[in-house]
């Protein structure tokens, strides 16, 4: 008998397991005075895993030189003991990825590393820069080249370019053209710089562990290592971690725009982020939405695992029980082989699946964080009608979201988010719910305590706190 030399000869070509959440985007950490600081990095990383699955790299400094091991893919696959052993050094910086800016390839994995006259210099990126493609074509014009398509490296080339002498000068230099997200980690060879762009936008921890100082993107990555949390890197600040300590500088005045939806989605919910438990910020998106949308259900479940939060909220505001009426798969990939025999919504399935008993005869309200195109919460409202719930009630624990994202946060185009161009009661009869409600913006500014306006909410009203925007929007539009 003649063996089948190919499963491809077998199964059609993997399919994409995708979804139509928001991806998740970058995670930094950084590492400055301990022995054992690629180590530590490479648990930090670990933590920051959800943050990007795409590439992860090191780099590390022995006060001499710097180097540096990146990888495709998941941060335990990358780094074996062989390697981290080699990654000698008491200050180290870590980077994992999510494409939002530049190719899918190594070359833009990241930290980046660069020699140039001021010292050899390695940046590790969370953010996306919305006057990064105008910069380069200028730099390009007057002889620059580029080693990547990451928009990181047009902060390296005007680093290098900055006729400062100091680094700390050149730096605020570069930064002081740039616009946009950066949270920011750079290892030079005795000190190693956290920052966070004026408008603070994605997160920037700063922690200790025993006397070496440790910076994280999120809280949780702190937890893996035993290191306490300080406080956040404050917006438009520049902190120098070296052996003496921390000096902090102000390189821009501070106008916070910080991302809300790290509170609604992407930080874990075991992190605090803005100075704010994520947790609890989520379980008061849940009770509010309950106070907004009340539903007259048997249960509350939640889309695994964003919706939980908010479902745990809901639920005690609502006097209902919580019911895990749809349970995740954990262990799916980015792509899966599917059987030759179509099965209906088989992605989705991939990841959930209905508990029949909990939801028979039942009246649902399903708690998830989003919608984005309305495709995949039209498959789960599906999956849950399919599994014999009676009525499903869906509920959003934030307001329809109508723009993309333009600071790190990849997100479909305005055309594709269906809250853009549809009323609620239109996606209400699109994802075929019986009832579909949304969280005002004023309750999702008041459950993360937002007074004061720090908090940019872009992606649901349009008003983007930056500059530059049009010329973006325009492209975004268009594709
Ligand atoms: S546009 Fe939305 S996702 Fe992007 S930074 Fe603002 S709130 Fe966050």
């Amino acid at each position: 008998m003649k063996m089948v030399e190919a499963a491809g000869s077998l199964f059609p070509p993997p399919q994409p397991v995708g979804d139509d959440k928001f991806h998740d985007h970058c995670g930094v950490f950084a590492v400055c005075g301990h022995p054992e600081a690629a180590k530590l990095t490479y648990l930090g990383l670990y933590a920051l895993q959800h943050r990007g699955q795409e590439s992860a790299g090191i780099a590390v400094s022995d006060g001499e030189q710097l180097s540096c091991h990146k990888g495709m893919g998941h941060v335990a696959e990358i780094f074996t003991p062989e390697i981290l052993q080699q990654l000698t050094g008491r200050l180290a910086i870590g980077h994992t990825r999510y494409s939002t800016a530049g190719d899918t390839d190594l070359r833009n994995a990241q930290p980046l590393i660069v020699s140039c006259q001021k010292g050899p210099v390695a940046l590790a990126h969370n953010g996306n820069l919305v006057n990064a493609p105008a910069i380069r074509r200028d730099l390009e014009s007057r002889g620059a080249i580029f080693q990547t398509t990451s928009d990181t490296e047009v902060i390296q080339h005007y680093f290098a370019r900055s006729k400062q002498a100091g680094t700390p000068e050149a730096l605020a230099d570069a930064l002081d053209r740039v616009e946009g997200a950066y949270s920011l980690v750079a290892l030079f060879k005795e000190a190693v710089y956290a920052i966070r762009d004026p408008r603070g936008f994605r997160p920037l921890c700063l922690g200790k562990l025993g006397d070496a100082w440790v910076v994280a993107s999120e809280t949780c990555a702190f937890d893996l290592i035993g290191a306490t949390y300080e406080r956040e890197v404050e917006p438009g600040e520049l902190a120098i971690l070296e052996g003496r300590g921390i000096t902090s500088l102000r390189f821009a005045p501070a106008h916070p725009s910080q991302c809300i939806f790290e509170h609604v989605y992407f930080s874990r919910p075991d992190s605090v982020i803005f100075g704010r438990s994520v947790q609890a910020s989520r379980e008061m998106l849940g009770r509010l939405l309950a106070r907004e949308h009340p539903a007259e259900a048997d249960m509350v479940v939640p889309v695994p695992d964003s919706g939980v939060a908010a479902a745990i909220g809901f639920a005690e505001e609502a006097r209902l029980p919580l019911r895990f009426g749809l349970i995740r798969n954990h262990y799916v990939g980015r792509t899966f082989i599917e059987p030759s025999q179509r099965i209906r919504d088989f992605g989705v399935r991939l990841k959930l699946n209905p508990v029949r008993s909990l939801l028979r005869g039942r009246r649902i309200v399903l708690v998830d964080d989003s919608i984005i195109r309305g495709t995949t919460s039209r498959k789960i409202v599906g999956i849950v009608r399919e599994a014999g719930a009676r009525e499903v009630h869906v509920r959003i624990s934030c307001p329809p979201t109508i723009s993309p994202c333009f600071y790190g946060i990849d997100t479909p185009t305005r055309r594709e988010l269906i809250a853009a161009t549809q009323s609620v009661e239109e996606i209400r009869q699109f994802i075929g719910a019986d009832s579909l409600g949304y969280l005002s913006i004023e309750a999702l500014r008041q459950a993360v305590g937002d007074t004061d306006g720090r908090y940019c909410l872009a992606c649901y009203t349009a008003n983007y706190p930056t500059r530059v925007q049009e010329p973006l929007i325009a492209a975004r539009n268009r594709e």
